[in-house]
């Protein structure tokens, strides 16, 4: 097995912290997000996960009065340096699922072929391969296929939740944020959703924020316990849930708050 301490971090954090207003939510965050891999995140409700991954793409700054202190290096670039990473190519390059499907009011097709149009695709012949393609990687494409000029919301919420997930990757992002995708879904809709994330870590690095203990075990690599807005323990995820350092880790884990 490979070290995976080894490979390179795709975003490196270092001594992160945030407010918002008055109010720390993040303290002295550091660590390093491996390349191609699967990191969860896990923690209690208001323990600062959302706010964590949203900092990733910078999408924390829409929240007003957020004031940060200390560096993230996407790919060894500072993302608060202008000169450097420009927001729109973050977010291109740092997609984002949220809990809740949130497709536009638009046909499935037009849902995907958006976000590359807007990027200047406007060849019908290559937007019509995007969508096709998006889909596949979204394992969406055989329910769809017959039915692309159908509106979004005509869609199961499994379905609409991996047409988000076919939506971030028409724009071929490097890193996937997911936040609390399978939150709304039914158990068969989140199977699905967790043999997907096992498949994107081929091609893409994934970040996952989940309530779901066993979730976290089953789809990530490597795993961070937030708790109180403070990482407590940032470990493979086998290590997490089967012989944490930290005993706070280990109640958590165990179910205990
Ligand atoms: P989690 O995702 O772990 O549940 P959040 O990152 O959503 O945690 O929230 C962390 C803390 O920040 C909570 O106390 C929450 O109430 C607060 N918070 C989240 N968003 C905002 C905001 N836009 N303005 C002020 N406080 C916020
Ligand atoms: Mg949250």
């Amino acid at each position: 097995m490979s070290d995976i301490n080894s490979i390179r971090p795709v975003f490196s954090v270092k001594d992160f912290n945030l407010w918002y207003g008055d109010k720390q939510v993040l303290t002295d965050i550091s660590l390093e997000i491996p390349e191609k891999k699967v990191t969860a995140i896990i923690g209690p409700s208001g323990s600062g996960k959302s706010t964590f991954i949203k900092t990733l793409n910078r999408m924390v700054e829409l929240a007003p009065s957020v004031r940060m202190e200390g560096g993230i290096y996407y790919k060894d670039n500072n993302i608060f340096d202008d000169a450097h990473t420009q927001v729109e190519v973050l977010r291109t390059e740092v997609g984002m699922v949220f809990q809740k499907p949130n497709p536009f009011p638009k046909s499935i097709y037009d849902n995907i072929a958006y976000g590359p149009s807007i990027h200047g695709i406007k060849d019908k012949k290559i937007l019509d391969q995007v969508v096709e393609n998006s889909l596949k990687g979204a394992a969406l494409w055989d329910e769809v296929k017959d039915r692309l000029q159908a509106n979004a919301f005509s869609l199961s919420g499994g379905q609409q939740q991996r047409l988000c997930i076919a939506r971030a990757l028409a724009v071929e992002p490097e890193v996937i944020l997911m936040d609390e995708p399978t939150a709304s879904l039914d158990p068969l809709s989140t199977a699905k959703i967790e043999d997907l994330v096992h498949d994107l870590k081929k091609d893409y690095s994934i970040i996952i924020v989940t309530h779901n203990m066993q979730q976290a075990a089953r789809v990530s690599d490597k795993t961070a316990f937030f708790l109180n807005g403070e990482l407590i323990e940032f470990d493979e995820t086998e290590r997490i849930f089967s012989n944490p350092k930290d005993k706070r880790t280990n109640d958590y884990v165990s179910g205990k708050f």
